[in-house]
């Protein structure tokens, strides 16, 4: 089957061109101007055309705490909002051995709606089966420097083994990067207060609970050159600590995320659990978040995620502060999001592509299928409207989490279809339900 898209602007990481795109049985053949159209065509005159966005950092709960998210909703959200690929893991159902990765790789057959790599859990004392999960085809290990959603905490010397079992299969992995000791110790004194008021949250969970652990992982990254992603990077005085290990050589990256580029640390003392989140939001002050624009502008950051890790309002406030669950909803505002901040200038439309689906899809494996529209590359594609726009409001949210951080926000730019191999997955807002998403092996890219 053969499709055109025509007289788009065609966006990649590298900048932008009006272009057409011939298509042949869902991969790309060509990118050229004025091309012959073959087959059923696409009118893409007035919209930008993008590589779709590749989401690196998503938990969908499935198998798991389904009735948080499952794959074929939180897969849904995707495909409605311009997601074509996700790499996704649950603390829940953590995949430990070869075992587990192929039993979950068989159990989504026919939940998704978008292409899926999965990412495996370092446990410590399941470090040897690193190597052969690695061979199997898991995107990344995830791994935690303190226990945190019932996922043991890596210690130094855990940490060092595991780092060192990276390198040695030139693996990739994301830290969650939080001291154990640090955080243990204030919930102590915290609870021992008798404390159970919001502001608990930051205080739980301090920047130098972030910056001391931050500063071990790279030391070791660092010696043991590992390639490793810091998660959820919440402010630039831990990018500064990532950075200084990045000049003596660390090949380490920086992971960001919507929530700290606009959500403000005291909004938890208004609506609670609805900003639960760890690290939580670190911005005080509009210079905070001018601060890390510039760095998003420099080139500080590799690329962007969602950290996606719905509860419904109802899940969050169940509870007080302390028992509720941590994260929030993320896969339908993520790209436009960025759409809006290229709308505004804070950024290039070809950075959106470059931090939202080149750079990961690169970092995990996934390239040359995913991340960019060249020929051979998969024909996932997101078609978008500049001129239009679009007012966040709960009900939209595709996502079981049902509400948004960001609703009531207007987000220019809008994402008018979404394809996944040359076939409409999304449309205005709407998800399609098909299940197209089939699992991509990073060890195995050219078994489509
Ligand atoms: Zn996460």
């Amino acid at each position: 089957m053969e499709q055109t898209i025509k007289g788009g602007t065609v966006v990649g990481s590298d900048g932008q061109r009006v272009a057409d795109v011939a298509i042949r049985d869902g991969q790309i053949l060509t990118v050229g101007p004025d091309l012959q159209p073959l087959g059923q065509v696409i009118d893409a005159s007035g919209l930008f055309v993008l590589p779709g966005m590749v989401d690196t950092h998503v938990h969908l709960m499935d198998p798991g705490p389904t009735e948080r998210e499952d794959f074929p909703t939180g897969t849904r959200a995707a495909a409605a909002r311009g997601v074509t690929t996700i790499i996704e893991h649950t603390h829940a159902h953590p995949i430990r051995s070869v075992i587990d990765l192929d039993t979950k790789v068989a159990y989504l057959d026919g939940r998704s709606n978008v292409d899926f790599a999965l990412a495996a859990h370092t446990w410590p004392d399941r470090i040897d089966e690193m190597p052969a999960l690695w061979e199997a085809g898991v995107a990344f290990f995830k791994m935690f420097t303190c226990t945190t959603h019932g996922v043991p905490a890596l210690d130094g010397a855990h940490l060092l083994a595991a780092l060192s079992t990276v390198a040695m299969i030139d693996g990739r992995c994301l830290i969650h990067c939080e001291d154990e000791s640090i955080t243990a110790e204030a919930e102590r004194v915290l609870k021992e207060a008798g404390r159970d008021d919001p502001a608990i949250l930051y205080e739980w969970r301090n920047r130098e609970a972030e910056l001391v652990a931050i500063a071990a992982a790279s030391v070791l990254a660092e010696t043991t050159g590992a390639n490793a992603t810091m998660a959820h990077v919440s402010s630039p005085d831990v990018l500064a600590v990532i950075q200084a290990a990045q000049r003596r050589g660390a090949v380490i990256a920086a992971e960001a995320c919507p929530q700290y580029l606009t959500l403000h640390e005291t909004e938890v003392l208004e609506l609670g659990a609805l900003r639960k989140f760890t690290p939580p939001a670190r911005i005080r002050n509009d210079a905070d978040a001018t601060a890390i624009w510039d760095q998003v502008r420099a080139g500080a950051y590799s690329h962007f995620s969602t950290d996606h890790a719905p509860s419904t309002v109802a899940q969050k406030s169940a509870g007080g502060i302390w028992e509720a669950p941590f994260g929030l909803p993320g896969l339908d505002t993520t790209l436009a999001f960025l759409l809006d901040a290229a709308a505004r200038g804070e950024i290039a439309m070809s950075d959106v592509v470059r931090m939202y689906s080149t750079s990961p899809a690169d970092r995990y494996g996934l390239a040359p299928r995913k991340g960019r529209l060249e020929p051979g590359s998969d024909a996932d594609f997101v078609l978008v409207d500049p001129a239009g726009s679009w007012t966040v409001a709960d009900q939209d949210v595709i996502s079981k989490a049902g509400w948004s951080p960001y609703s009531g926000r207007t987000f220019r730019g809008k994402v008018v279809a979404t394809h996944l191999g040359g076939v409409e997955v999304g449309q205005d807002g709407i998800g399609h339900d098909e299940r197209r998403g089939r699992f991509v092996n990073p060890r195995r890219l050219n078994d489509r």
